[in-house]
């Protein structure tokens, strides 16, 4: 008989939690969802719901938790600044506590564990585009540090029980990702600038909007999570997954304003301290040990993430500039 496997998401009702679940749940594995709806959403995960092979744990990760699964992905953790920023405190605990008990969690069941890093272990990079053996640039005591420290002293804890405790790991440094379930108050440039285009209002552009990123479809990304999580155990990472068309902030902004126009105009705001300048990831090693690349161009994947919006701005009576 075929047996499921069961696989814990940690911060599974979240924009890429959820995502995550939905992809398992539909290759027929049992999914057990643990979150403590910090940013995520029940919404997010309503139409799993219904799923016999879907179960939901209202946890804090910083506490321990007993369970009997056969893989974990490890994603719980605020991961927009101005969440993170809210509760800096918690937001290292969530990364250090959370990783130590997850991974406690993973050495008592001998199963294999990923980790959802970041790009922002690359802090404002002085190596570009960004390979895994780049080490960083990070302000250990600025206004990200919370959320870039504590996902580098994950990394290391990942590391240290894989040499320890001889875990099988999966550490993946994931680059800004957007699409559908992005929060739309949650600050992250995509999200901003659909919203603000779809309301009309203008659209805020952080310094001169010179700095650059490079914006992975959610699809392409989970799609990444997957083939990590299933390869061999000698790949343990760190990997970058991402997508390696860099835009600038301005670039993005016209993109968005050209697809959905309206009356909205570009202002300028103060950029937001230790922001980084530039991000692009390598990803040969992702290409060469996973098979993996993005496959959906920045402007389909915006036009995909338009429509959600405009269908949630719509049902929740929010097209109105706030
Ligand atoms: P998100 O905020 O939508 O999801 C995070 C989830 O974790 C939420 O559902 C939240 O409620 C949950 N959570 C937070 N603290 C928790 C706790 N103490 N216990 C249990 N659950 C908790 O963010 P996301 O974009 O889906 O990010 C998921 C993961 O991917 C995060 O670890 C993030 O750091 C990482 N990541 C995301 C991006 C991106 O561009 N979206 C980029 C790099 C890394
Ligand atoms: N832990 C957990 N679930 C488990 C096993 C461990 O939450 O199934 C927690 C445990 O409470 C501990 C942490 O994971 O705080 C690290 O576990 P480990 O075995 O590495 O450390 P120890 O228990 O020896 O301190
Ligand atoms: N940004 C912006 N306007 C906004 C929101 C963000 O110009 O309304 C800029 C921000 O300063 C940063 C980039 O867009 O340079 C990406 O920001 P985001 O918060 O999405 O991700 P991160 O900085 O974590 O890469």
């Amino acid at each position: 008989m075929h047996t499921r496997r069961r696989v814990l998401v940690t911060g599974g009702a979240g924009f890429l939690g959820s995502h995550l679940c939905e992809l398992l749940l539909a290759r027929g594995d049992h999914v057990l969802c643990l979150d403590n709806y910090f940013t995520g959403t029940r919404d997010n995960i309503a139409p799993l719901l219904s799923n016999p092979y879907f179960e939901v744990i209202r946890h804090d990760i910083t506490f321990p938790i007993y369970l009997e699964v056969d893989q974990i992905y490890n994603l719980a953790c605020p991961a927009s600044p101005i969440h993170y920023q809210k509760d800096p405190v918690q937001t290292t605990k969530v990364s250090v506590h959370g990783a130590i008990n997850v991974l406690g969690l993973a050495k008592r069941l001998r199963v294999p564990v990923f980790q959802a890093s970041t790009s922002e272990v690359y802090g404002d990079p002085t190596v570009h585009p960004q390979v895994e053996e780049y080490w960083g640039n990070v302000n250990p005591v600025g206004i990200r540090s919370c959320y870039d420290e504590g996902k580098r002293c994950a990394e290391t804890l990942f590391f240290d029980y894989h040499r320890q405790h001889g875990l099988e790991i999966k550490v993946a440094r994931i680059f800004n990702t957007y699409g559908p379930r992005m929060h739309p108050n949650d600050g992250r440039v995509v999200s901003n600038f659909i919203v603000q285009a779809l309301r009309g209002e203008p659209i805020t552009i952080y310094g001169e909007g010179t700095q650059t990123r490079s914006f992975c479809y959610v699809s392409d990304l989970i799609d990444g999570f997957v083939r990590l999580m299933e390869s061999p155990a000698s790949v343990t990472g760190p990997i970058n997954l991402g997508n390696p068309e860099e835009f600038s902030i301005r670039e993005l902004a016209e993109l968005v304003l050209a697809e959905i126009g309206g009356r909205s105009r570009l202002v300028f705001q103060p950029l937001p301290s230790d922001d980084p300048r530039q991000r692009r990831p390598d990803i040969t090693k992702a290409r060469e040990v996973l098979g993996w690349q993005p496959k959906v161009k920045l402007l389909e994947g915006l036009r995909a993430t338009i429509a959600h919006f405009d269908g949630e701005l719509r049902r929740t009576g929010s097209l109105q500039p706030a």
